[in-house]
This record gives structure tokens, sequence and C-alpha cells, in this order.
């Protein structure tokens, strides 16, 4: 089970990483949707059938072994302090990290508290993982686990696979660090390419690969069903994500734009900055505007291509008709970069990285709460918040409270009557005094 040779880590051993968590957190969910090679070793004792499940994947280069070891736990609490503590000991005593599951959904249960306290005594690294958060919004279901005493907290689903690559990412930092202390390893940037069938994806793919000379390593996916390709462009490490299976799943069936679909939302989903092309000749259409949509309420960096430029007749105001079209059936794609390729001539293949990689650094950006502060009382002063029924609508400061997604926090007074018409309003003023093009932003209005 556990190999002998040496791995990046430097160590002699796959690392272990052990799972414990309360029943139905979504630990078999997790390992399901995970773990390639599973083995079980049934342990029956006087009572108790206890799996002890161990499962090994591949990510990045690096096996990992995970181990779940919580078969069953009695819900008489006497019986869950004994049993927790010989399962969460023995797993604890293999283990090289140790990760808590928990229920983003049901939120903290005694049985957590039992099972953080027991995991905290020890001097292994631990991570809470808060699962079920099945969409972008429920992220903030993270947050009420912070009672539990242990600061690194992710949320995942396990049901769809969301975050569950930054999850493997951390894990492969955490037991890194050692070799951190020596090397200041760049983070990887990830990119997904998307748009409808036919409108480039691989040819882009393929331009930018060749075009940088990079080194291409497709890795079969042992997690999720992708090939990525990787490439160096520049000292900085890109992983594009999604591109050729985009392409095998197209030719495979007929549901092409169903699949497509599928494909683009968990490419988009695992990027920080996600590429949408757009065809030249068919115009921005009305499943690019649902794919833009997608881009922006996930919080991704968003860079609009319009490829197959060289089949257009131009002359000199044919990019700006087109990114007036665009603008005027979705007024907000205003705030995102537009590029007009060819991916077959490579015009101005060149600016696609260059471009990318500038939104990322503004996805990164974290802008200090005095500038913010400065710029809302001018903001304010000019047009103030609408008062309703002789009540005064008061927003006091503003905060930035997190990046990827970039959310300012807003408090006011009575933040329910802020009109969607001043949120834009604020919104549009940010962006003319920050550098956040290609950015998506969220506002949140917190009474204070
Ligand atoms: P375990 O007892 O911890 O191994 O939990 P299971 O993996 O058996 O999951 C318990 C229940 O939670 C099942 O009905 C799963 O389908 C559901 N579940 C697991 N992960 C998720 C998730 O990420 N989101 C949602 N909505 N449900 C999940
Ligand atoms: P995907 O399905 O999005 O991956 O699209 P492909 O990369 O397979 O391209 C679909 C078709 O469009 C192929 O026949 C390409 O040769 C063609 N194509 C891709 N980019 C361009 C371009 O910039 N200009 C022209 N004229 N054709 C292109």
């Amino acid at each position: 089970m556990v190999s002998n040779k040496t791995n990046f880590l430097g160590k002699m051993t796959t690392p272990i990483v052990a799972i414990i968590g309360r029943p139905n957190v979504g630990k078999s969910t997790f390992f399901n949707r995970l773990l390639s090679k599973r083995r079980a070793i049934v342990d029956p004792q006087e009572g108790i059938t206890r799996d002890r499940i161990y499962g090994e994947m591949e990510w990045n280069g690096q096996n990992l072994i995970f181990i779940d070891t919580g078969g069953f736990i009695s819900d008489d609490k006497s019986d869950f302090n004994n049993a927790v503590r010989t399962q969460a000991n023995e797993a604890i005593g293999e283990a090289d990290l140790v990760i808590l599951m928990v229920d983003g959904k049901q939120g903290i249960m005694p049985n957590d508290k039992i099972l953080a306290k027991t995991i905290r005594k020890t001097n292994k690294y631990i991570l809470i993982v808060v699962n079920k958060c099945d969409e972008h919004k429920s992220d903030n279901l993270v947050h009420q686990f912070y009672e539990l005493g242990i600061k690194d907290i992710l949320p995942i689903s396990s049901l769809n696979g969301r975050l569950t690559g930054d999850l493997l990412d951390q894990i492969l930092k955490k037991l890194d660090t050692d070799k951190q202390k020596k090397i200041k390893i760049k983070p990887k940037i990830k990119i997904a390419i998307v748009g409808m069938p036919n409108v480039g994806k691989s040819s882009l793919t393929n331009a930018l690969l060749k075009k940088e000379r990079s080194i291409v390593t497709p890795i079969a996916g042992t997690t999720r069903d992708s090939i990525d390709a990787r490439l160096k462009w520049y000292g900085h490490h890109i992983n594009l994500i999604d591109t050729a299976g985009l392409r095998k799943l197209a030719k495979l069936t007929d549901k092409i734009e169903y699949y497509s679909r599928l494909r683009a939302n968990s490419a988009i989903k695992n990027s920080d900055v996600t590429l949408m092309l757009i065809d030249a000749k068919k115009g921005f259409t009305r499943q690019d505007k649902s794919i833009a949509d997608e881009v922006i309420d996930n919080g991704k960096g968003l860079v609009l291509i319009v490829n197959k430029w060289d089949l257009i007749i131009k002359d000199s105001y044919s990019a700006k008709i087109f990114r007036d079209e665009i603008a005027g059936k979705f007024k907000s794609l205003k705030h995102y970069p537009i590029i007009f390729i060819s991916a077959l001539t490579k015009q101005r293949i060149h600016r696609v990285l260059e471009v990318a990689l500038n939104v990322y650094s503004r996805l990164k950006q974290k802008i200090s709460t005095k500038a913010l502060n400065e710029v809302l009382y001018k903001i304010i002063l000019r047009y103030p918040p609408q008062t309703e029924q002789g009540k005064l609508v008061q927003i006091k400061y503003i905060t930035q409270v997190s990046t990827q997604p970039t959310i300012f926090a807003l408090y006011v007074n009575n933040p329910k009557k802020i009109k969607i018409q001043y949120a834009r309003y604020l919104e549009n003023k940010l962006r003319e005094n920050f550098d956040l093009e290609g950015v998506p932003v969220i506002l949140s209005f917190r009474k204070k």
C-alpha cells in the first residue's frame, strides 16, 4: 500500500491524510469522488463492524493516501466519546495531516466539537473541510465553524466537486512546508478556456502551447475526468484547464451543448481566470451571455476573447462595433477586457496570457480600507443614497473582506433600503477609482 520511493516531498513514503467526521457529513461521497484505487479493510470487532477505508490518488504528480476511519459512530454521547477517541487516535497516529469534515448545511453539531477538541490536542496539521457547499453562495457557511478553534477552514462540495481541487492544493501546500521554506514556489495560475463548441478552444490552447515553446504535461485526471495542460510563461506556472476534455466530449456525443456546458461549468469553477471565447462570425449569442454570467457569478476573473477575427472584413471601427454590441446585450461586460484574435493566423495570441495575468494580479489585490473610504466619501458626497419616508440611509464605511471573490462590505444603518440602482452606481464608481478590470465585484451591505 505505502510505496517506498522518495516522492517530491522528499519523504520516503506516501503522505497519509486522515479524514474524520460524524456520519453523514459526506466522507464516503468525498472518497468516491477523489479516489481511484480504493481498499476497504474490514476490521470486525465485537458489536461494531468498523471499516477502515484506504484510498490512494495522485494530485499534481504527488501520491496521497486517504484514510476514512469513521465507519460507525454511535449517537449515544458516551459511546461517541470513546469511539471517537479510539478512531481519531488511530487515524492521527498514522496520518501526516488530519481533516475534520463537517456538514455546512447542518452547521456545528455537539459531536463536531468533541471531535475538534480531540484532534486539536495533536500537533499534526489540521484542516476543517466544510462539505455540502454546493454553490458559491454557500461558501459563507464556513464562518460558523471558526468556533471550533481550528484556523484553516475550506468549503467544498463532494457531491459536485466544487473546490475539491483547491482542497488538494492546500493539502499539498501544507505537507510541503519544509520544502517551501527552502524555495518559494510561485503559485500556479489556473486558466480555463471556455466557449461554445467549434469556437476555437482547442486551437487557442494549441497556439498558446506552441507559441510559448512550453513544456506540455498531459496528466490524465484521476480526480476530475479532465486533462490539463501546464505551461511556463515568463516564469509563471500556468495550468490550462479542461481544454482537451472539452473537445473529446464534444465529439463523442450529440448532446453537444449540454455536455460542453457541464464541462465549462467545472472548468470555470476550478479556474482563477476564465478566457471566454466568442465566435467573431456568429457574434455574441444568448449562450455566450449565460457562460459569461456563470463566470461572474463564480467570482472568477474574466477575459472575453473574440476568435476567428481573420474571417471578418474589417475597417478601423470593427472592433469598437463588436465591443459596443456586447456591452449592449450585457451591460456589465464593459468591465471586462476584450481581445480580438485569430487562433488560426496567431494574430494577437501573445496578448492572451498577458491580459489574463493582469486580471489575475487584480484578483489578488487587496485595496486598503483607508483608500476605499476616501473614495467612498467622495462618491456619497456627489450622490447620496436616497432617503425613504424621511428615513436617512447612511453608509458608514467600506472595507474589502475578501479576494477571489472580491467582496467589499459596506456598513449601513439600514442595508435593506439600498436600491439596486444605487448599488450599481457605487460599483461603477469604485471601478472608476480602482483597478478592477476583469474582476467581478460583490458589494455586501451589512447593518451597522
Ligand atoms: P458519510 O457518512 O460521512 O460517509 O456520508 P455520505 O458520503 O454517506 O453522505 C451522506 C449524505 O450526504 C448522502 O445523502 C450524500 O449524498 C450527501 N452529501 C455528501 N456530500 C454532499 C455535498 O457535497 N452536498 C450535498 N448537498 N450533499 C452531500
Ligand atoms: P473547439 O470546439 O472550441 O475546441 O474549436 P476548435 O479549436 O476545434 O475549432 C473549430 C474549428 O474552427 C476548426 O475547424 C478550426 O480550424 C477553426 N478555427 C479555430 N480558430 C479559428 C480562427 O481563429 N480562424 C478561423 N478562420 N478558423 C478557426
